[in-house]
């Protein structure tokens, strides 16, 4: 169908729908994957139609003429997005639409699909074309060779989504801008071939799982067939975007016949989590191929805390490992969706600990000038002496830690804070308010209670003393307060003491004559 006939269509069924009718009701509080949606505009499309990818893709929205029919614009914002179509070019497929909240300007599933004017703006001046140059440390036109044994290969300009904060923008986006470049596949195959040293290639784009069966199964079937390459990524917002693209059997076929394939896609938001999201995810883990996942931090798509939680644990939900956060890089047009490393050092410190490492990405900054990925996170060794490190955990307990079993070399001196770790005067500084000590305390003093009840008084008192050459003092006395927490390197002293303290026989006795009391 034309564009023409299309944009005819979709104007008479948009007229025909009654925004009233439609309780979006956004899912944040939803545990994902939500609920399957449907614009209403799209609601008498059968489902054998909706669930066909190839459906999906002659109905994406491509036109600003499109778009207005079914999302409101100021008119100068119209103004500007249309002048903006003439230089980048939209694509949305109905399924991807139907997860916008058409009330919401500022809506994360809009800001990532759906053209602004914000795109005209460069706000720092420092925004680049290629902001990781990597037509620079391209040897032969589509292959990026920058990291040793790894190699990038730009298969296609074409996606099923043009994400409006795409680094690869000039060759995706822009209109002609990639179709300019005389790309040669086979040449890029032959440099793999040719470079032993290339262990990993990464099959990108645009989005090869937009390629035509023929192209993908050349792709695939020449480089797993070199024997040094380990792995093949398909880089991919597919299972994102056009989830139904998955549910092609032939398709996963193809892609698991090679054997070496990982998915790495690219989730942004927990509403892009969806029923068809999680079943296009299955397909893959089914055909064998392992899924990561890397996020692009966005500014008002999944800049704060509770949202980037909401998509981790989302994805470990649907078996999608998280891999990456990567910085937004600086590049035109786009600079409206970056926040400051701050954030991102923000967020990491809301994760570690927090949530099952499993769902843990690391944060990375791509660097200009072709560096390639650094990564950030926050500080966790706080101090240093040549005996030990202090490093701290998530809860802000500072711990004394000494990695090589050798003699002390420091001479013990009383100190306080920090230092009394590092001077070997205290193992441990433990925040007052911490939810796990409190845990523990009650534990043990219910074990204690259970103890007491099957010792006599001189069982305890033996107890005590060998439990306090084992250092482990710091349960009998249930005192965890900062400055007492004693380790099983340490009892204060900086060495384990042949006597049990005196009010940890005291205390169990104690403990012990209260428990009878109340038992008669
Ligand atoms: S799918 Fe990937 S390559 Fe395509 S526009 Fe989005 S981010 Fe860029």
């Amino acid at each position: 169908m034309s564009d023409t006939a299309e944009s005819s269509v979709l104007s008479h069924m948009a007229a025909n729908w009654n925004p009233t009718q439609w309780n979006f009701n956004p899912p944040e509080v939803e545990d994902n994957p939500g609920k399957p949606r449907r614009h209403p505009v799209w609601k008498d499309i059968p489902d054998h139609l909706w669930n066909d990818w190839r459906w999906q893709s002659q109905n994406s929205l491509r036109s600003i003429r499109q778009l207005k029919d079914l999302l409101p614009f100021s008119s100068e914002e119209l103004a500007a997005i249309t002048d903006l179509e003439l230089e980048y070019k939209t694509a949305i497929a109905p399924y991807y639409f139907s997860l916008i909240n058409p009330e919401d300007p500022q809506d994360p599933i809009r800001l990532q699909s759906v053209p602004s004017p914000l795109e005209k703006v460069n706000p720092s001046g420092y925004e680049l074309e290629d902001p990781l140059d990597e037509e620079k440390d391209s040897p032969v036109p589509g292959l990026t060779h920058r990291y040793p044994d790894r190699a990038l290969l730009v298969s296609t300009h074409v996606c099923s989504m043009y994400c409006r904060f795409c680094t690869r923008k000039r060759a995706t986006m822009v209109r002609g801008g990639w179709e300019a470049v005389s790309r040669d596949d086979q040449r890029m195959v032959q440099y793999v071939r040719e470079h032993p040293e290339i262990r990993d290639v990464i099959l990108s784009g645009g989005d090869p799982l937009t390629l035509p069966t023929t192209k993908l199964r050349f792709f695939l079937e020449n480089l797993a067939a070199i024997p040094h390459v380990d792995i093949i990524r398909i880089g991919t917002r597919v299972p994102v975007t056009l989830p139904m693209r998955l549910f092609d059997e032939s398709l996963i076929e193809l892609i698991s016949s090679v054997g070496k394939v990982w998915i790495q896609t690219h989730f942004n938001h927990p509403r892009e989590i969806t029923p068809e999201a999680a079943k296009g995810v299955q397909m893959l883990l089914r055909g064998g191929m392992p899924v990561n996942n890397h996020s692009v931090l966005l500014k008002g798509v999944n800049d704060d805390l509770a949202t980037m939680r909401r998509l981790l644990r989302g994805l470990l939900r649907i078996k999608v490992r998280p891999y990456y956060l990567f910085h937004c890089d600086p590049v035109i047009g786009a600079g409206h969706f970056r926040t400051s490393v701050w954030k991102g050092i923000e967020i990491m410190e809301g994760l570690r600990g927090h949530m099952s490492g499993l769902a843990i990405p690391t944060y990375v900054v791509d660097s200009p000038h072709g560096g390639g990925k650094i990564p950030l996170m926050p500080n966790y060794l706080v101090s240093a002496s040549d005996d030990a490190v202090v490093l701290r955990n998530y809860e802000g307990l500072l711990v004394r830690y000494q990695a090589q079993d050798r003699p002390a070399t420091i001479q013990t001196t009383a100190t306080r804070g920090v230092s009394s770790l590092l001077q070997g005067t205290n193992s441990a500084l433990v925040p007052e308010n911490s939810e796990r000590i409190a845990r523990r305390k009650k534990t043990t003093k219910r074990s204690a209670q259970a103890q007491q009840q099957a010792e006599t008084d001189e069982q305890i008192v033996a107890r005590g003393i060998n439990e306090a050459k084992l250092g482990n003092i710091e349960s009998m006395e249930g005192d965890c307060c900062p400055s007492n927490l004693r380790g099983p390197h340490s009892n204060g002293a900086g060495h384990i003491s042949e006597e049990p303290p005196r009010q940890v026989i005291k205390l169990g006795i104690r403990r012990r004559r209260t428990t009878r009391k109340r038992a008669t």
